[in-house]
């Protein structure tokens, strides 16, 4: 007998809904026992063991067992928002293209992140700090900036939803041009003009940019207000 090693060595992506090989749809419940995996057969879905069965009947019906994120109706499963118990509510039920995505940044196809359009608007906090987290990891792409002003979340939602980079974040330094560290707002001059993409703007070398904020996932990245308009600025470009 044998379950894919995928299902083996999910720890915090259960697939619920699935294909799993047909051999094993008709055996009985304990045979799945594998793992720590428990298939039930005659629902062709799995679970955790010992993970409650009702986060994922929770996040079945609120999602109207579609991701969350994207709509996509197959191969579904529980991805847990961290930091999280494990609850429904710190859980969005997601499918494997946007899991894919979020695991591997390399991989990321911002158009299919167009959904968060719609799913930024839910009124389940998990699924808001998802979308916030993912416009925030493609903001240089422009339209998830646009999203993220109009996006509101109450105080401890994006504390949440900032608290979940933290560790990435502590990784990444943001250095100025000659190797100077920068942090969230400074005050940098740009060492060079710069065409400002998708307007006419040209940023002067020379301008001061004050209060910059640090591209969390992207060390060569900073943002700041230049002619009032929000821009992404590459820190090579820059001196403190
Ligand atoms: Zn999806």
């Amino acid at each position: 007998m044998s379950i894919s090693k995928d299902l083996c060595r999910a720890d915090r992506f259960f697939v619920i809904n699935g294909n799993l090989p047909v051999n094993l749809h008709h055996r009985s419940e304990i045979d799945f026992t594998i793992c720590g995996l428990m298939l039930r057969s005659h629902q062709r879905y799995t679970s955790v063991k010992g993970i409650n069965m009702s986060v994922e009947k929770e996040l079945l019906a609120r999602s109207e067992s579609k991701c969350e994120l994207c709509g996509a109706e197959d191969s579904l499963g529980i991805y847990e928002v961290a930091p999280s118990n494990g609850s429904a509510e710190q859980s969005v039920l997601i499918c494997e293209t946007c899991r894919g995505q979020i695991e591997n940044p390399d991989t990321v196809d911002a158009n299919h992140w167009r959904c968060l359009n719609d799913a930024m608007w839910s009124q389940v906090p998990a699924v808001q700090v998802m979308a916030w987290r993912m416009l925030t990891r493609l903001r240089s792409e422009g339209w998830p900036q646009d999203l993220l002003d109009m996006m509101y979340l109450e105080d401890e939602v994006r504390s949440w939803a900032e608290s979940g980079s933290a560790s990435d974040e502590e990784k990444i330094i943001h250095r100025d041009s000659n190797g100077a560290v920068l942090e969230a707002g400074d005050t940098v001059t740009l060492t060079k003009d710069l065409d400002v993409k998708g307007s006419s703007i040209t940023a002067k070398r020379g301008t001061a940019v004050r209060n910059i904020r640090l591209v969390q996932d992207n060390a060569e990245q900073i943002e700041g207000r230049v002619d009032g308009q929000l821009i992404v600025i590459l820190t090579k470009f820059v001196k403190k």
